[in-house]
C-alpha cells in the first residue's frame, strides 16, 4: 500500500535531508520525510535494489507497530509466528511461550503482541513502495567525504561510476550501516573502533520443498525454535510462508571467523552440518540448504555513543547501525533503525515549521541534540542486551530450563513489553 494523497514538500520552512544509505533505516527516514513534505535525497551506494540477495529474515518486534507510523499498514510476506520453542540437541523441549500457548490457556500471562518475520529485502521493498519506487534513490552514489559550511549547510563528496559528483544539503544523516563513512569521517575510527564479539553467525535459507517428503511440527511455518548445547546455537524461523531462515552461532577467535567467512559458502555450510547432527529436522535443513543461500560473518558491535561524539556536527547525525551497531541475537537493530527514523522525522517536523527559527539557532539545537538523546537512551539497552547474549547463548545459561527467552533469568525483574518472543 502506498501514501494516497503524498504532502507537498515545503522546502521554505524545512531543511533539505541528505539521507545516506538505502538500507531499512535509510528508506524509512526517506518515507517518513514523504509522508511530512520533509525535502530529501536519499544516496545508496550500490547499484541497485538486487545487487545484494535477500540475505536473512527479520523479526519485527516493537517496529512492527511503527511501521503504521510509515504508512505500512500490511506486510504481504510477513509471516507470524506463534509458538517459540527452545530444545537441548536431542530435542527435549526446555522452553515454550508464545500467543499459542496462551490460547490453550497454559501460559500465565499473554504476549502483548505478535512478531512479524519478513526478509530484509521484502520490508526495504515495501518501504521503497511508500518512496514511489525505486526512482526516488539516487543509485551508485556512495559518499567518501563531507564539510560542514560556517554559514550554515553540508557540501558533500561522492563516488559515481568513478568518479566524484558534489551535492549539497542542510542536514547530512549517516544511515549507512556498522561501517558507517559518515560516523567514521565525522568522528573518526578510533573514538569507537568496531568491537569483536567473540562469535561467528552462519546463516542460511532453506525452502520446504527441498526437504521432500518431510513432515516435521516445526516446519509449520508459525514456530520459531532455537536448539543449544552451551556452545553451539541454532535459531530457526519461518522466512516466507514455504521457507525458513537458520542461523548457528558459536564461539571463534576472530582470525579464524574471518579466515571461515572468507572460505565461502560450501565452506560455512560444511561447518554448519558438522556441528550440527542434532534432532530432527535440523540435519535436513541444513544438507538441504543450497550454497548459494549460505552466508557467515564475524559479530561485532561498538561502544555506546557517546552525546559529546555527536555533537560535533552541527548538521549531521546517524541512526540505525551507523550509530548503535549491535548483534543480531536480540533481533533489534532493524527494530531500532526504524524507531530513529520516525523519532527523526518527527524531530524535525516539530522544530522546523513556519516561523521555526532553525536557521538562526542551528539543527544541533533545534533538533539534533533533542533526537540524539532520546535514540541513545533507547538503543543503549539492546547494544548491551545484544552482547551479553552474544555470551550467554553460547554457555550453559541456555540450556537453563524455563518458559521465557533465554537470558531472562538472568534479569528477575519486570520485562519491558517489547521483550516477550524475540530472537534471543
Ligand atoms: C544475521 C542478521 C540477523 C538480523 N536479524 C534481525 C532481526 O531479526 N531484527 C532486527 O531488528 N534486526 C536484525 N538484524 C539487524 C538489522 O539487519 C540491522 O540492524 C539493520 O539492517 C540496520 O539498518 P540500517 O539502515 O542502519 O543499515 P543497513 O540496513 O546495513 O543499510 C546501510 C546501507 O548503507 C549503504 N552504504 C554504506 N556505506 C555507504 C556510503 N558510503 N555511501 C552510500 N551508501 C552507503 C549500504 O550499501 C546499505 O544499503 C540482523 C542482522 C543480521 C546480520
Amino acid at each position: 500500500m502506498t501514501a494516497h494523497s503524498p504532502t507537498v514538500v515545503d522546502a521554505e520552512n524545512f531543511p533539505h535531508l541528505a539521507i545516506i544509505g538505502g538500507g531499512i533505516g535509510g528508506v524509512a527516514l526517506a518515507v517518513a520525510c514523504l509522508h511530512r513534505g520533509i525535502p530529501f535525497t536519499l544516496y545508496e551506494r550500490d547499484r541497485g535494489f538486487a545487487a545484494r540477495s535477500q540475505g536473512y529474515g527479520l523479526t519485527l518486534q516493537q517496529a512492527s507497530k511503527a511501521i503504521e507510523g510509515l504508512g505500512v499498514f500490511s506486510l504481504d510476506d510477513g509471516v507470524i509466528s506463534t509458538l517459540h520453542l527452545v530444545h537441548t540437541t536431542d530435542g527435549q523441549v526446555i522452553g515454550d511461550w508464545g500467543i499459542r500457548k496462551w490460547l490453550q490457556g497454559d501460559a500465565k500471562s499473554s504476549p502483548k503482541r505478535t512478531n512479524v518475520h519478513i526478509a530484509r529485502q521484502s520490508l526495504r521493498q515495501a518501504l521503497l513502495e511508500q518512496l514511489g519506487g525505486d526512482e526516488r534513490v539516487q543509485w551508485g552514489h556512495q559518499l567518501v567525504d563531507f564539510q560542514e559550511i560556517d554559514a550554515g549547510g553540508v557540501d558533500l563528496s561522492f563516488q559515481v561510476d568513478g568518479t566524484i559528483q558534489h551535492a549539497k544539503a542542510d542536514l547530512l544523516v549517516g544511515a549507512d550501516g556498522i561501517r558507517s563513512s559518515v560516523r567514521s569521517l565525522l568522528i573518526g575510527e578510533d573514538a569507537s573502533p568496531l568491537r569483536y564479539l567473540g562469535c561467528i553467525v552462519i546463516l542460511g535459507i532453506c525452502p520446504l520443498e527441498n526437504l521432500g517428503r518431510l513432515e516435521h511440527d516445526l516446519l509449520d511455518s508459525a514456530t520459531v525454535f532455537q536448539t543449544a548445547n552451551g556452545n553451539e546455537r541454532i535459531y530457526m524461523m519461518p522466512f516466507t510462508a514455504d521457507s525458513v531462515m537458520w542461523q548457528l552461532s558459536f564461539p571463534m577467535p576472530e582470525e579464524d571467523a574471518k579466515a571461515l567467512s572468507a572460505e565461502g559458502a560450501q565452506a560455512l555450510r560444511d561447518e554448519a552440518c558438522k556441528r550440527c547432527q542434532w534432532h530432527d529436522p535440523i540435519p535436513q535443513i541444513l544438507a538441504t540448504t543450497e550454497a548459494a543461500q549460505v552466508s557467515g560473518y564475524p559479530v561485532y558491535d561498538r561502544a555506546l555513543l557517546t552525546a559529546d561524539l555527536l555533537e560535533k556536527g552541527k548538521q549531521v547525525t546517524l541512526i540505525g547501525d551507523a550509530a548503535h551497531p549491535m548483534s543480531p541475537f536480540k533481533g533489534q537493530g532493524a527494530n531500532q533503525a526504524l524507531l530513529d527514523a520516525l523519532a527523526l522525522a518527527r524531530g524535525i517536523t516539530k522544530a522546523c515549521g513556519p516561523k521555526s527559527p532553525w536557521r538562526e539557532a542551528g539543527l544541533r539545537a533545534s533538533v539534533l541534540t533533542g533526537f540524539e538523546a532520546e535514540m541513545l537512551k533507547r538503543s543503549a539497552t539492546k547494544v548491551k542486551d545484544s552482547a551479553d547474549a552474544a555470551e550467554f547463548l553460547h554457555s550453559d545459561i541456555v540450556l537453563h530450563e524455563g518458559d521465557e527467552p533465554r537470558g531472562r533469568c538472568l534479569k528477575r525483574k519486570p520485562q519491558a513489553a517489547d521483550d516477550m518472543d524475540r530472537p534471543g
